[in-house]
């Protein structure tokens, strides 16, 4: 049994040492709760979100500036750090209908009548798929549900092929960009993504402007760039897209899509919906626009065009640094991004208002004497929403110092009303719940950290789970593939990342659409800023705590146990799919597919396959036996540190730190995933076919998945290595912790 506390009894720890020198203690962090402002962020909200502000615009190197002098004003030293990066924008774009009656794709979110930035027409980028290539294709349409793995399985089952013919998909069910990838994959010649009202629209509640929910004419912008494979600038992978940097043609990036594909609203959608025939949808396919969903192919005959103009187009990443009195080479990095698709009032402006209020409260504390012991530095990132640009360019750009001085990095993104979402490392589990027990909820008055834990008690689904929540000192994080800023800092290069924000309260379908401005988000969201200022108190905290901790706070003991879960979840995905094979072979033999088969349906059964062999799991067993072992040595010999009442020395302190700086460096790997060299994080990554949705032990997991078992046991290999490698560095700092303890 472990203490939750471990995090404040370490800022004890490093009282302790305050305790000798001259100066008080000051409660700092309590200090700077006080000062974020709701009033401010609305401020800021209404300058940043007040003209669309998407790569390439004037508004957006406007609001950039704007920044860079706000943060200075605050006594901040700030500069911006700019980027060439690929942007297209397109300048063609049909969807129709030329069979078997004529129906022209409008295309257009309309102004909407009350709300003044609807109407900003000139400035507002065209609804378009990013990185779509350009294409002029004309086929049969097939509506393949969200268009994902799954979905593919069950076309073949009704013996429809998509090759040569268009694809529609319903948003959701993965990142946007595995849609047209899958599809190109199985011979589609092009791809349309729809917003169903089902998953996004008035099933849900009345739509904008009368309730917050997507309207009939409402399109979800988005980038479909094959972000599984490298986010960032498609012309540079691995290098800062500097003036000078390599570039690639064109013609050999790889992340551009290989067929063209546009989103459309659900208005532009129904008609083309409705001319489907073929057979009725499965029920779970069936969206809740007012018809017969049904399959295809055709006889709706669609052409798609897309053409763009490829540019290159300057970003502008705004950077601010607080050096650090006493570890000045180990840096806390905060992050949020400051461009949008079009007003971007919730996403991003609402995260980025509470980013600067945090940034603000820092100024003051430093003006009274605050030193923060590392260095602290805040980034507001440009190109966010076409690939991660502006902070994967920065981050390799600038990968060898990071590597050395990073020691963690916080992100946030679009904020809302409800409660505390906190996913990302699990060496940072312990630490951020800390975090989240001393921040109070503005609607409720009860720690944020309650009122998660009291959700998570409503929402659970067994009584293990309940007994779990009750008596386990802290909620577990969920763990982070991609879909924000964090991603380079995790995946390329292995540092401690965290994901927060506030939401569940705030729903809404405006996503990536030009209604998401200031109107909505203060009619419908977080509307008096409260839980802006709540998350400016929860990041600022969180960096407060990891820029004045002597030691580093990371846990080993809940990593480790977590790396336990992953483990056996790969076992029983193994099982799993070895069953299901075995069961389904067996059900072929018995003629049960035969025999339920409607004659006067086309059924294609499925053949039987080879059952999976058993994997040798014992390598990454071992691994883990040992890190555990690691993990609890460094855990007793802290506690003991602690107990001892002896300040660490600053030699003990340097000596310790090194070790663990390295400890999430040594899940990386140089040569990346299979076939995707870029993600070098063997334990975390966004799936190939998920997208956005995290994918634990990667390598491995993905192996199984696509029954290349020789790669499965490879993988295990490797991962094991890297485990170890971890366990090595856990255990000399531990070794470290006790020399300075002498034998006990
Ligand atoms: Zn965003």
């Amino acid at each position: 049994m472990r203490s939750g506390c471990q995090v404040t009894a370490l800022l004890v720890y490093a009282n302790l040492l305050l305790a000798q020198g001259e100066t008080p203690a000051i409660d700092w962090e309590a200090k700077f709760r006080t000062i974020p402002s709701a009033e401010r962020q609305r401020e800021y909200m209404e300058r940043l979100a007040a003209r669309p502000h998407h790569v390439g615009s004037p508004y957006d190197k406007s609001n950039a500036e704007w920044l860079a002098s706000a943060f200075k004003s605050w006594g901040i030293g700030t500069q911006i750090e700019t980027f060439d990066v690929l942007f297209p924008t397109p300048k063609e774009r049909t969807v129709e209908m030329i069979e078997p009656s004529k129906f022209v794709a409008k295309l257009q979110e309309p102004t909407v009548p009350g709300d003044p930035t609807s109407g900003q027409h000139g400035e507002q980028l065209p609804t378009y798929n990013a990185y779509s290539i350009d294409g002029d294709v004309t086929g049969p349409l097939v509506y393949v549900n969200y268009g994902i793995p799954e979905d593919y399985e069950q076309l073949e089952r009704l013996g429809i092929s998509v090759k040569g013919a268009i694809v529609i998909a319903r948003y959701g069910g993965s990142w946007r960009g595995i849609k047209p990838k899958l599809a190109g994959e199985k011979g589609a010649v092009g791809c349309i993504i729809y917003s169903d009202p089902r998953d996004d629209g008035f099933f849900h509640g009345d739509v904008f402007p009368t309730g917050p929910w997507r309207p009939k004419d409402g399109v979800q912008r988005g980038s479909v760039m094959d972000m599984p494979l490298y986010p960032g600038d498609p012309l540079t992978p691995g290098v800062g897209a500097t003036a000078g940097a390599k570039r690639l043609d064109l013609k050999d990036a790889k992340t551009i899509t290989k067929i063209p594909v546009l989103p459309i609203s659900y208005a532009d959608a129904q008609p083309l919906l409705a001319a489907l025939k073929g057979p009725v949808a499965p029920v779970s396919w069936r969206g809740a626009l007012p018809i017969t969903y049904k399959i295809g192919p055709g006889p709706a005959k669609v052409h798609l065009k897309v053409k763009s103009i490829w540019d290159i187009k300057t970003i502008y990443d705004v950077i601010a640094t607080i050096p650090g009195s006493e570890y000045p080479d180990e840096w806390v990095i905060r992050g949020n991004h400051h461009d949008a698709w079009v007003n971007g009032a919730d996403d991003p402006v609402s995260g980025l208002v509470a980013e600067m209020e945090e940034l603000r409260a820092l100024g003051e504390l430093l003006k009274q004497g605050w030193k923060p012991k590392r260095t602290i530095i805040y980034c507001a990132w440009d190109g966010e929403e076409e690939g991660l640009l502006g902070s994967t360019e920065w981050a390799e750009a600038h990968a060898n110092v990071l590597k050395q001085k990073a020691v963690a990095y916080i992100n946030s993104d679009a904020n809302g009303r409800g409660y505390l979402g906190m996913s990302g490392s699990h060496s940072l589990q312990e630490y951020i719940n800390g975090v989240a027990r001393v921040i109070e909820d503005p609607e409720k008055k009860i720690s944020v950290w309650k009122r998660d834990q009291l959700r998570r008690i409503l929402n659970a689904r067994s009584d293990e789970e309940r007994n779990e929540l009750r008596s386990h000192p802290d909620l577990r994080i969920g763990a982070l593939g991609s879909g924000s800023d964090y991603t380079v800092f995790l995946d390329y290069l292995g540092i401690p990342s965290l994901n927060l924000g506030y939401g569940g309260e705030d729903e809404g379908g405006i996503y990536h659409s030009i209604y998401d401005d200031i109107y909505w988000y203060t009619h419908f969201s977080d509307t008096d800023i409260s839980y802006g200022r709540t998350l400016s108190q929860t990041a600022g905290t969180a960096v407060i705590r990891l820029a004045d901790a002597d030691l580093l706070p990371y846990d080993f003991v809940e990593f480790s146990s977590t790396v336990r879960r992953y483990l056996d979840e790969l076992k029983k995905l193994l099982k799993g799919m070895q069953d299901q094979i075995k069961e389904r072979n067996r059900e072929i033999v018995e003629g049960v597919f035969t025999a339920t088969a409607d004659p006067k349906e086309t059924y294609v059964p499925p053949s039987p396959e080879g059952i999976p062999p058993y994997l040798n799991f014992a390598p990454l067993e071992n691994a883990v036996t040992g890190l555990t072992t690691s993990a609890d040595r460094y855990d007793k010999a802290l506690k003991r540190a602690m107990q001892s009442g002896r300040p660490p020395s600053p030699t003990l302190v340097n000596m310790v730190n090194a070790k663990l700086i390295e400890t999430e460096r040594a899940l990386t790997s140089s040569e990346g995933l299979p076939g995707r060299p870029w993600f070098k994080n063997l334990i975390y990554a966004p799936g190939l076919y998920t997208g956005y949705g995290v994918k634990t032990i990667p390598g491995v997991r993905e192996a199984i998945e696509q029954k290349k078992w020789k790669d499965a046991e490879g993988e295990i290999v490797r991962v094991a290595r890297a485990l170890e490698n971890e366990a090595s560095l856990i255990h000399s700092a531990a070794a470290e912790l006790e020399k300075s303890l002498g034998t006990r």
